[in-house]
């Protein structure tokens, strides 16, 4: 598999370039915190991690339809380095939770159910993990976590 050292920074400013003009068409406004987690590096395939935060960002567009603000941070934690997105949007109903990750379960209309099957799957593929949780205000909180390069075997 491909495997590049990139830093967390780069690879979320890639995935924010490609999510602007969605942003913009929805009026949205991604607010993304400075953090020097952004300077860590990690191994990945970096066309692969863009469709993870791409598609993160998707759904949380579609969650919010128009306007508001979408939040974007890196976090670290013991030997792993990632970023949260928060949403304003409704949430994900108790009932649907265990079920998010599997391929072509949706609850759009006009949903394939694929982005966070496909999701989960680079994630496993890069030693990472994915969590989901509702926001006690409104919205979803997504974390997304990668091994830090220097754990890596
Ligand atoms: P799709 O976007 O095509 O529905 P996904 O696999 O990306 O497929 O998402 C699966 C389901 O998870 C969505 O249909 C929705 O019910 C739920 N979901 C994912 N992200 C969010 C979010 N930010 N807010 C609310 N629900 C979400
Ligand atoms: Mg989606």
């Amino acid at each position: 598999p491909v495997r590049e050292l990139v830093t967390l920074g780069k690879l979320l400013d890639e995935g924010v370039t490609l999510i602007q003009p969605a942003l913009r068409q929805h009026n949205i406004e991604l607010m993304q915190a400075r953090s020097q987690v952004n300077d860590q590096e990690v191994e990945v395939d970096p066309d692969q991690m863009k469709q993870v935060i791409l598609n993160i960002l998707l759904n949380a567009i579609d969650a919010q339809r128009e306007g508001g603000v979408i939040r974007l941070e890196g976090v670290q934690q013991k030997g792993f380095v990632g970023f949260v997105v928060s949403d304003e949007g409704p949430g994900i109903l108790p009932d649907a939770m265990p079920y998010i990750y599997d391929p072509f379960f949706t609850t759009k209309e006009k949903g394939t159910g694929l982005g966070l099957s496909v999701v989960h799957r680079i994630l496993d593929q890069h030693g990472g993990k994915i969590s989901a949780e509702n926001r006690r205000e409104r919205g979803v909180q997504l974390e997304i976590l990668l091994p830090l390069s220097s754990e890596r075997g």
